[in-house]
């Protein structure tokens, strides 16, 4: 048996910035174990921007994040191990790990900290009626076949779900060529931020179906269409080859089944995901690095550390009226309009006006797409945002550029594409 002062299950955001915080307060012999052969739990398939807004102050990618979390790690002395994968969590701090390299192993620690992420709803878990036929996915799925596979996962989809996974997924359709026939949400109102359905339902033409839920499958083989009820009763018909459930993620925490009914264990501590479902990586990895923390110094006879998280702050904005815009530069999503002499009302900082004065002049985005180079899936951005009427060609210079791995984070691989002094770059490292 191998003893450690603390243990994080799970090399996600939460697990990475948990360990990290536990390390600058003073914790020694830390050890990290992700059953996946790399860390960064979702994020390496997340490759549009969004994270990082509140931590580093940057549009950053899911795999930029990611790299950023991991470099801090590598510059302390967090024992990392991938490809070890937590079987079992026991009385006393017992952490049973399978790994590929040693084998079965028991180790203990004075502290554990859970943050095995979160597993999405299935499609099989609602109420649908009809065949069962291929084409049937959840967001996270599609995202890793689309993004990391480069499969071809379906020409026209339904979307069921409008929270933020979903909306992403159908923005990523849409920039490869296939928008989504509709979105389906059973609420009256859009599930995510309002940000997310401006820049990936409207600025596409995507239809957002309000109060209507899918009831049916239909198709033998291969998905041929849903059946989708509105709110007024009717049903139609939307003929698709693929739909993508995007209803929920829960908590992954079947180590915790042996507490169950009972108060957790005092060195037993559940973060990220695994505790509750956060909708931004910071938020997930503040509280994680803030509970990491709390623990080194509750190790060193400190109080115990606080198991609340915070709550997730961004609120569901309105939908904008007539002259209003909703501000996409951070998830607030501020409501902007035209203020008296000239100015800019409801912007939350200095960036909203900024940001109103440029979409009177042209709407200018961040564009992310993978392209495959040598049979590896290499995720590329825009080195700033550019006017939407550039995505095509800009997109389709990536797709003709000869390259050759390996590549390197940050290397621009496309000059200037849409002649408009913006390049092309990569996202991550990229080895040969
Ligand atoms: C599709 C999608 C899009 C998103 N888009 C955004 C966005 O634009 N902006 C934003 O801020 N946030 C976004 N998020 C949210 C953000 O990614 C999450 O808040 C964050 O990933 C949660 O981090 P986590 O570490 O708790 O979980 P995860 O990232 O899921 O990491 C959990 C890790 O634990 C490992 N693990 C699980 N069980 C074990 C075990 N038994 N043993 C060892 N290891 C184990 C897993 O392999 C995984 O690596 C998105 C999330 C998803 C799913
Ligand atoms: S104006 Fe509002 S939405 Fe825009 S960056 Fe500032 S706080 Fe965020």
């Amino acid at each position: 048996m191998t003893a450690y002062e603390l243990i994080v299950v799970g090399g996600g955001p939460a697990g990475m910035a948990a360990a990290l915080g536990a390390w600058d307060a003073g914790a020694r012999r830390v050890l990290l174990l992700e059953q996946a052969g790399r860390l960064g739990g979702v994020l390496p398939q997340c490759v549009h921007t969004g994270f990082g807004l509140y931590e580093y102050g940057e549009e950053l990618t899911g795999p930029e994040y990611a790299a950023r979390q991991a470099a801090r790690l590598k510059r302390t002395g967090v024992e990392v191990r991938t490809n070890a994968a937590v079987l079992e969590l026991g009385a006393g701090g017992r952490v049973t790990v399978l790994s590929g390299t040693e084998g079965l192993m028991t180790l203990t620690a004075r502290a554990v900290v859970l943050a095995a992420g979160a597993r999405e709803r299935p499609a099989g878990a609602l109420p649908i009626t009809g065949t069962r036929p291929a084409g049937v996915f959840t967001a996270g799925q599609a995202q890793q076949l689309l993004n990391l596979g480069g499969y071809d996962i379906g020409r026209r989809a339904v979307i069921l779900g409008s929270g933020d996974i979903g909306m992403i997924v159908a923005r990523r359709l849409a920039l490869e060529g296939r928008p989504p026939v509709a979105v389906v949400e059973q609420a009256p109102r859009c599930g995510g931020l309002a940000r997310n359905r401006v820049q990936c339902l409207e600025e596409f033409g995507i239809p957002l179906l309000l109060s209507s839920t899918v009831t049916r499958l239909s198709g033998k083989a291969r998905l041929e269409g849903v059946w989708v009820r509105r709110e007024d009763g009717r049903a139609d018909f939307l003929p698709c080859d693929a739909l993508i459930t995007s209803v929920g993620l829960l908590p992954e925490d079947e180590l915790l089944l042996p507490f169950r009914g009972a108060e957790l264990p005092g060195w037993l501590f559940p973060c990220g995901n695994a505790r509750r479902i956060y909708d931004l990586v910071d938020r997930a990895a503040a509280d994680a690095a803030r509970l990491g923390r709390e623990i080194a110094r509750w190790l060193r006879g400190g109080p115990p550390p606080r198991r609340e998280a915070a709550e997730d702050s961004a609120p569901a904005a309105p939908g904008p009226g007539a002259g209003e815009l909703i501000c996409l530069c951070c998830p607030a999503g501020c409501l902007l309009s035209a203020g008296p002499e000239g100015g800019v009302t409801g912007a939350g900082c200095e960036k909203g006006e900024a940001f109103y004065r440029q979409e009177q002049v042209e709407r200018r985005r961040w564009l992310t797409l993978v392209v495959t180079v040598q049979g590896v899936r290499v995720p590329l951005r825009t080195t700033r945002p550019i006017p939407r009427a550039l995505f095509g060609p800009v997109a389709r210079a990536a797709r003709r550029a000869a390259l050759f791995l390996p590549l390197g984070a940050g290397q621009i691989v496309v000059a200037d594409p849409g002649d408009w002094g913006c390049d092309l770059a990569v996202q991550c490292d990229c080895p040969g």
